[in-house]
């Protein structure tokens, strides 16, 4: 079994989720009291979430290319970023590291092909809905486009992640706000929806929707089970 190697934090609360999806997918395919080999840097989510909000993401880069070579000095043997807006500095951190980076858009767009799907609905961080570093991967890679909500719409999202979801808030009116936002992601055409945000699964659940969810936690850890098993 290969070694995963993992940067958390982002939040602990997907973080948790990271690690059980990972242990259980190892168990269902091994069997017995398999469990996964892995290492995690966790972060001080506070100093990552105050430096995103002031826009520096030069040191936010620093920082995950350190989080990185820690994790690959422990003996992983590849790495997933246990988070979809600190992609933003995917590109750098592959590029300081001699081990492979798995992307979490090359992960749920694998699975989005698989269901045979071009239009999907976005809900993530502002971050990561207005700006183009997941958007543009799934449509130049892999001819996937991406809607995202309106502008109070993206607001609500995004206030729920950071305010909730983060803190291990799980609300009803919150869950509410969210399926009335995938309603009209629908309307404007998505056939499926990107959970964009590794803690939205914690607040809304594919039994939800009547369209596909795609879970980028649950889609990018069971990918990093496959290949730590190939
Ligand atoms: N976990 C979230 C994500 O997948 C947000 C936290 C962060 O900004 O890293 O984007």
């Amino acid at each position: 079994m290969k070694t995963i190697g993992l940067i958390g934090g982002m939040s602990w609360e997907s973080s948790d989720l990271y690690y059980q999806v990972i242990n259980r997918k190892v168990q269902q395919t091994l069997g017995g009291i398999h469990s996964c080999q892995c290492l995690m840097y966790s972060v001080d989510f506070a100093e990552i979430a105050s430096l995103q909000h002031t826009g520096e993401w030069d040191l936010l880069a620093k920082k995950m290319i350190s989080a990185a070579q820690r994790v690959e000095r422990g003996g992983a043997d590849f790495i997933l970023l246990c988070t979809n807006t600190m992609h933003k500095v995917a590109g750098e951190i592959q590029q300081n590291i001699d081990i492979p980076l798995l992307h979490i858009v090359d992960a749920t767009a694998t699975a989005i092909q698989n269901k045979k799907l071009k239009k999907l609905g976005l809900l993530a961080t502002r971050f990561s809905m207005e700006d183009n570093f997941l958007k543009e991967r799934f449509q130049s890679k892999y001819g996937i486009d991406t809607i995202i909500p309106d502008e109070d719409e993206r607001r609500d999202v995004h206030d729920i992640i950071y305010g909730e979801l983060i803190k291990g808030i799980i609300s009803e009116s919150s869950k509410q706000r969210y399926l009335e936002i995938i309603e009209n992601l629908i309307s404007k055409g998505a056939e499926g929806i990107i959970a964009g945000c590794t803690e939205i699964e914690l607040l809304i659940k594919p039994t939800d929707l009547n369209v596909e969810l795609f879970e980028t936690t649950k889609i990018h850890a069971e990918m990093a089970v496959r290949i730590a098993l190939e």
